[in-house]
């Protein structure tokens, strides 16, 4: 009895103390949940930025990004928070490291300096509303062509043509896209 409690107890430990810690330190951009512990002050809804002199443009860029998804897809359950790094060394804090951006589950986006662009956040946006409609794990076993195809391709990124790989998988989304009734998108996404 006594042995099953304290085995209990570590595990609850391991859970609740561990885990999140590990997390915290080894998967940076995890720090979306709480920028104001890497120094970021976030007291004015969903985005947050390094510099509050540019609290505004990112707003703009955010709610752009928000309206675009919204009626270009699907509108977004939630809104996710928005860390719009204006230095590096903000984005090295959440551990962008050469990426532009990044999404963590449905929760946040992060953003390194360079992503400061509509097509940017709407990609990393579409990341979140998969997450959201398809699921956060099943988004991460889901064929790469299809969720990067879709973010690319939707957000309506200007680069033609992008680098490898992205480029062969937008072209293969669009024909996915282009083979499927608009009304089934998510029926057959979630069949991939
Ligand atoms: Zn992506």
């Amino acid at each position: 009895m006594k042995t099953k409690r304290l085995l209990l107890l570590r595990l609850a430990f391991l859970l609740l103390v561990v885990t999140p810690l590990a997390a915290w330190l080894l998967v940076k951009p995890v720090r979306v949940l709480a920028p104001a512990l890497v120094g970021l002050s976030c007291d004015r809804g969903p985005v947050c930025t390094d510099d509050p002199q540019r609290w505004q443009a990112a707003s703009d860029l955010y709610a752009e990004g928000m309206a675009f998804v919204s009626d270009s897809i699907a509108p977004l359950e939630t809104a996710p928070r928005a860390v719009f790094c204006a230095t590096q060394a903000c984005a090295d804090r959440f551990g962008l490291g050469a990426r532009a951006a990044v999404t963590v589950g449905t929760w946040g986006i992060v953003l390194a300096p360079r992503a400061w662009q509509p097509h940017f956040i709407r990609h990393e946006l579409i990341h979140v509303l998969q997450g959201q409609r398809l699921g956060v794990i099943r988004r991460l076993l889901m064929p790469t062509w299809f969720v990067e195809g879709m973010a690319y391709s939707l957000s309506e990124d200007p680069r033609a043509p992008l680098a490898a790989p992205w480029e062969a998988h937008r072209a293969r989304f669009k024909a996915w896209l282009a083979g499927i009734a608009r009304e089934r998108f998510w029926v057959e996404a979630g069949q991939l």
